[in-house]
């Protein structure tokens, strides 16, 4: 193995233990040389990493225990990636992670609003904020945020989560315009209603009775993977909706 080969490239997705993250760590496994995939459960992971050695032997994988919205848990992921990989591999990041709850404001403690901005909004900008001083000085990479329908119009009963996908959607309109000069790209995918466990959470009579109306998450993430890879096609900037199966 030659992990530190500077032609390899590395691609982090943060959320990866299942649903859409899963997905697109196990197709992006087989076009990518390095690739690290995280959650807060170890044995999640731990499957997600037996999956993608069955599918490419080749690719070095890293897969940990981490919680984005703990500063310091991010900084000793990217430290791994970059102590293993490079610096100047690290090339891809899929801001994933997510949480949602199914909340009236009235009733949504604080707890819960912490946690849904915590991971869906902070961990975003924590672990982009780690990452991108080695896209910047190799003048390249790509950041792709996954956000939701729900970050680009108010829905009853998700008010934390509209709250933290607006701002993710913020943060990546912003963040697009700062990078430009560095040849790295920052794009957006607003995706409808996937079949994941988080629906399962969310409402599961709802879930159960609408399940094979939802888009599945391997179309969701084939989408995700193409706006990575087809660099021709998606620019910096740039955002896709995907609303229906
Ligand atoms: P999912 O199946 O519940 O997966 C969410 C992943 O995020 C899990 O691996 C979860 O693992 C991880 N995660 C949650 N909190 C985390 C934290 N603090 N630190 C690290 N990892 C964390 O849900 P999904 O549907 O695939 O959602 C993935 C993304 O798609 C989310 O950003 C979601 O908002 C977005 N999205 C989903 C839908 C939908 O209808 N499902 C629609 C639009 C957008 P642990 O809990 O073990 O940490």
């Amino acid at each position: 193995l030659n992990p530190k080969n500077t032609q390899d490239r590395t691609a982090l997705i943060t959320g990866s233990g299942r649903g859409i993250g899963k997905e697109t760590a196990i197709m992006l496994a087989r076009q990518v040389e390095n690739i690290v995939v995280c959650s807060r459960t170890k044995n999640e992971i731990n499957e997600v990493v037996k999956d993608i050695e069955e599918i490419n032997d080749q690719v070095n994988i890293i897969g940990t225990k981490c919680d984005v919205s703990i500063s310091s848990q991010v900084n000793s992921l990217v430290r791994s990636a970059v102590d293993r990989f490079g610096s100047e591999s690290i090339d891809i990041l899929v801001n994933n992670a997510g949480v949602a709850f199914d909340k009236k404001l009235v009733d949504t403690s604080e707890d819960e609003w912490d946690q849904t901005i915590d991971t869906n909004l902070k961990g975003a900008f924590l672990i982009t904020k780690a990452i991108l001083s080695h896209m910047i000085k190799r003048e390249s990479g790509t950041i792709l945020n996954i956000n939701s329908g729900a970050g680009k119009a108010g829905f009853s009963d998700l008010s934390s989560y509209c709250a933290s996908k607006f701002g993710l959607a913020g943060l990546a309109e912003s963040l697009a315009i700062e990078v430009d000069m560095y040849n790295i790209r920052v794009m957006t995918i607003f995706l409808g209603q996937v079949a994941t466990k988080m629906w399962q959470y969310y409402d599961y009579n709802y879930y159960e009775k609408n399940k094979n109306k939802m888009l599945s998450p391997k179309k969701a993430s084939a989408k995700i993977v193409e706006m990575i890879l087809d660099v021709k096609k998606y620019k910096n900037g740039d955002s896709v909706e995907m609303y229906n199966p």
